[in-house]
């Protein structure tokens, strides 16, 4: 199934007396378990793109659905219930709470959850698990390395079983090796049928994934697919 649908999408800012188009005329399909780079020189609109993917910004023109909700018929609380229930976003500097043990950073998503917090712990736990972190489930972000970080706030993307992850650049923090295991975590993700979409300027990683989609002037510049076996990194 289809998962994202943009059609015909913009994005424009009022700048002045002129109006600044950071999407324009953009129309794309993502399927469910498609593993896609989104590339393209500073300022071209990659950003702006995941953040539309993501219900964190709405297109100006266009018709977005994403999960087949129509996202223009929603309203903020609607969209934070989308938003939580069908995204999951990975930054570049992970973006955990310092206070927060491992575990309690992953729960958080589930925080508005009518669940019982035992059940919230499990599915925290088993999110953990996924990222081969259980054995620093009690650790705060600054005891852990940059991988380990990454690695608890991929699994607090997974916890609430999103239709799509969404990555910012989540590598551009992390040293080769560690961008590698990182790598290996995403194309075990992508392996369990996960649907993975990372922004990205590294052209290995774009050559890693099973589909790039570049933008220039915020436009659909290629959409091209790589051959079926990427090599590891
Ligand atoms: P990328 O991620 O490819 O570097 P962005 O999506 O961040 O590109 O930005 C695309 C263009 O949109 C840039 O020219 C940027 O300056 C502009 N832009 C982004 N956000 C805003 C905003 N809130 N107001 C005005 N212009 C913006
Ligand atoms: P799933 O695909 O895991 O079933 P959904 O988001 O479709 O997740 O539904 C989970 C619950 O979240 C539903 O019970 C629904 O009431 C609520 N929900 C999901 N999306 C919205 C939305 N856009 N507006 C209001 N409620 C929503």
């Amino acid at each position: 199934p289809v998962v994202i649908d943009l059609c015909d999408i913009g994005k424009s800012y009022q700048m002045a007396d002129e109006t600044f188009y950071a999407l324009r005329e953009l129309s794309l399909q993502i399927r469910q378990n498609e593993y896609v780079a989104i590339i393209g020189p500073s300022g071209s609109g990659k950003s702006t793109l995941l953040n539309v993917l993501g219900c964190l910004d709405m297109p100006s023109q266009g018709h977005y659905q994403l999960a087949g909700h129509k996202v223009a018929e929603l309203d903020e609380t609607q969209l934070a219930i989308l938003r939580n229930h069908q995204v999951g976003f990975i930054f570049q500097s992970f973006n955990l709470l310092p206070r927060m043990t491992a575990l309690q950073n992953v729960m958080q998503p589930l925080v508005y959850r009518l669940m019982p917090w035992r059940e919230r712990e499990a599915k925290a736990k088993a999110a953990l698990a996924k990222v081969g972190l259980s054995d620093k489930a009690g650790h705060l972000p600054n005891q852990l390395s940059g991988g380990q970080r990454q690695r608890v706030a991929i699994a607090r993307a997974l916890v609430t079983e999103p239709a799509i992850l969404l990555g910012d650049e989540p590598t551009g923090n992390l040293d080769s090796k560690t961008t590698s295991d990182i790598m290996q975590l995403f194309d075990d993700l992508h392996a369990q049928g996960h649907t993975i979409i990372l922004v990205t300027h590294e052209q290995d990683i774009a050559d890693h994934c099973q589909r790039v989609i570049r933008l220039i002037d915020g436009k659909l510049a290629a959409d091209s697919r790589n051959s079926p076996h990427p090599d590891k990194l």
